[in-house]
Parts: structure tokens; C-alpha cells; sequence
């Protein structure tokens, strides 16, 4: 086990920013793992896990213990004719992962190419794109409960999964280290092209009959396109969530805003687009200080170059403001905020 004291976390988050840890723990191996289980007493109110850090937002130091587990490996454990149960530990990178399931033959998670991070962190939001989440193929997890209660596996009914949520980023937000995933994944495939720019793109590419690479390919070309590469400009994906909102509210503001986008759901919901609502508060693209809301996608906050983490807080806090004001809709934010 890997232990650093007043750790710099800049290069473990993809917003680049600087921030301190009083103590940083790697855990490698399961034999790191059972060092840390029998060792380390967690302060829920402190400590903190990471995992690749493309969803978090370090706006102060953390006065504890902040622990990477980076224990890998990924294997299939059962194999019926279509179905086939595939498990991968905590560290494993998410978007290999993925490359992985293809080159054995599986889909499922095609739509899932490209999103930072790693495997551990995907069931905290229940990581969703372009038509599919993560709980259309999960199975089930284990997980060390970080107050004392030992290993503990969840399955899929356990975890309250739901749009960019769960209970590991709910109501139990900080007490799991999720230590491995099992996923559900086929042989037989069904393509999910639900998400118009998936479809367009596939034609683009001149493909009418797409098997699951192509899709991931057509999936991978398109957030190239739509994204920052966090590697060149510091981000974290979408920094708020779309807000989801009752019919009647949705319908009064589309009175007013003829344009707005209406997603149905559930329960006589409605999901509005966060993006298009900060766009026409005028802040695509706008600066304050060293950091901007980029002008490829409203939903993203970028990190111009050396922005202090509460810089992007205050612009984050700036942009949710102005669309209360003007549109009287909450924004929520999606990563984890340290100091907000
Ligand atoms: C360019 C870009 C595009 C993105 N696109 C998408 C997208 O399309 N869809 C989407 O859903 N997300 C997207 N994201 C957000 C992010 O990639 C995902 O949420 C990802 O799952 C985060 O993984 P991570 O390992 O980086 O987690 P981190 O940012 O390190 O952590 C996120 C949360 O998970 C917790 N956590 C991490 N690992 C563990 C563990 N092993 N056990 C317990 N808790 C843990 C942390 O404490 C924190 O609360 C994007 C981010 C970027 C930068």
C-alpha cells in the first residue's frame, strides 16, 4: 500500500486543478486491499475515494485521507449461450473495459465507449450515453462498507439506480469503497439507436447494419467531436445534470421558449436540456476569470489554464443563478463538489 502525505491531487482530476490531500493511499493489490481493510479507521466526514477523478470538482483541500483503488482485473464468470456475466475490478478503465467486451464478442456497452474513469466509479452515477445506462446491464457489486461493516454485495434492485444517481451517490454517499462490478453482457446483438446523432453518424460512416464496434466507433467519432478532451483542456463531462421537471411546469415554459427540447418520462415527468437552457442565458462560450463554459457544449465547464478549482465553483454557481432567474429551473450539478 502506497502511502503519501500532503498529496498534490492536480494530476488526479480532470479538471487539472490543484488541491491538497493530508494523506494519499494507493491500493494496487488485493493484498493491499485486506491492509487497508484491517488498518485504516475511515472519517466519513474527510477521507474520500477517487477513482479516475473525471467527476469531481476540488474546490478546497481534503483534511484527510483520500483513497485510489486501483486494484485491476476483468474476467467473464459464467457463459450461457447469450447471456454472459462478466466481472471487473474497481481500477479497471472504464473505456477499455468496454474495447474489451467487444473483442470477446459481447455488446452492451458500446454506447458506453469513451467516458472517463474508471470501472468502480461507473454504478455511483449510474454513468448514462447516447441511449443507455449503466443499471440496462448491470448485475450486481461488492463493496466495503467504510463504517465497519465488512464486504457486502449489492444487486441491481439494492443500488436505487436512476438518471446520473444512485445510493452510492445518494443516501449512502461516501460509506462504500466499491471494490468490483459484474455486468450482464450478450452475444446476440441488439443495436440501440434511440439517440438520433448515433444513427446519423452510422450513416455517415456509410454502415445500414451496424455490429456493436461500429456502433462504439460512430459513438467515439461523435464525443471527439462534441467534447474536450480533458488530456488538452481540463474538464469534467457535463457539470449539471438535466433537470427533470413536471409536465405542467415543462409546458408553461415552452409557452414562453417555443424552442425548448421536452424529453418525456416517467410519472408525468419531463427532462429538460440543461445545455440548451445556459445557452440562451448567453453563456456558451463566455469567460469569467480562468474559467469558461466551453463554446463546443454549454453543459461543460472548462479550465481555461490554471484555474483554482473555486473559480469554476463560482462560474458553476454564476451559470445556476442566472437560468433560476430567468427560467425559474434548478440546476443541479453532476460531480462531486469538495468545498462547495
Ligand atoms: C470528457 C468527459 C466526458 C464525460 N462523459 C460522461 C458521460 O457521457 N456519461 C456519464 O455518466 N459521465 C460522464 N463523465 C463523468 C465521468 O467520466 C463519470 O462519472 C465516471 O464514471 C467517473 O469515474 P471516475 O473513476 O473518474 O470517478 P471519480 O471522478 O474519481 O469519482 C466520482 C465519484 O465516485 C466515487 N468513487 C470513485 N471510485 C469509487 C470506488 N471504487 N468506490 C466508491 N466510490 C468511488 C468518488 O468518491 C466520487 O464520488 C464524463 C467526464 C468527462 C471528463
Amino acid at each position: 500500500m502506497k502511502r503519501t502525505r500532503q498529496a498534490s491531487l492536480r494530476n488526479l482530476n480532470s479538471f487539472s486543478v490543484e488541491a491538497f490531500a493530508d494523506q494519499l493511499l494507493e491500493l494496487d493489490s488485493a493484498d493491499d486491499l485486506q491492509e487497508f481493510t484491517s488498518t485504516h479507521r475511515f472519517d466519513p466526514a474527510c477521507d474520500l475515494v477517487l477513482g479516475g477523478g473525471s467527476n469531481i470538482l476540488f474546490a478546497a483541500d481534503t483534511h484527510g485521507t483520500v483513497i485510489l483503488n486501483r486494484v485491476t482485473g476483468k474476467r467473464i464468470i459464467a457463459d450461457s449461450n447469450d447471456e454472459v456475466l462478466v466481472e471487473a475490478w474497481a481500477g479497471e478503465n472504464w473505456h477499455k473495459l468496454v474495447l474489451w467486451s467487444l473483442e470477446q464478442g459481447l455488446s452492451g456497452l458500446e454506447n458506453l465507449a469513451l467516458i472517463p474513469g474508471l470501472a468502480g466509479a461507473a454504478p455511483m452515477q449510474n454513468i448514462g450515453a447516447y441511449g443507455v445506462e449503466l443499471s440496462d446491464v448491470f448485475d450486481s457489486l461488492e463493496a466495503l462498507d467504510l463504517n465497519g461493516g465488512g464486504m457486502r454485495e449489492f444487486k441491481h434492485g439494492d443500488c436505487h439506480f436512476g438518471y446520473r444517481d444512485s445510493r452510492f451517490k445518494s443516501h449512502d454517499a461516501g460509506r462504500f469503497l466499491i471494490i468490483r462490478i459484474r455486468l450482464r453482457l450478450r452475444r446476440h446483438f441488439v443495436p440501440k439507436l434511440a439517440y438520433q446523432g448515433v444513427r446519423e453518424e452510422l450513416n455517415t460512416m456509410g454502415i445500414d447494419e451496424p455490429g456493436p464496434a461500429e456502433v462504439s466507433e460512430a459513438v467515439i467519432r461523435i464525443r471527439r467531436r462534441k467534447l474536450p478532451d480533458p488530456a488538452v483542456t481540463g474538464n469534467a463531462g457535463s457539470f449539471f445534470k438535466n433537470p427533470v421537471v413536471s409536465r405542467s411546469l415543462a409546458e408553461q415554459l415552452q409557452k414562453d421558449l417555443p424552442g425548448l427540447p421536452l424529453y418525456s418520462q416517467e410519472n408525468d415527468q419531463v427532462k429538460l436540456s440543461a445545455a440548451w437552457l445556459i445557452e440562451h442565458c448567453g453563456w456558451k462560450g463566455r469567460s469569467m476569470g480562468r474559467a469558461a463554459v466551453s463554446a463546443q457544449h454549454a453543459l461543460v465547464l472548462i479550465n481555461k489554464g490554471d484555474a483554482t478549482g473555486s473559480e469554476i465553483l463560482a462560474l458553476a454557481e454564476a451559470v445556476q443563478a442566472s437560468v433560476k432567474t430567468n427560467f425559474g429551473v434548478e440546476l443541479e450539478p453532476e460531480p462531486l463538489i469538495i468545498g462547495a
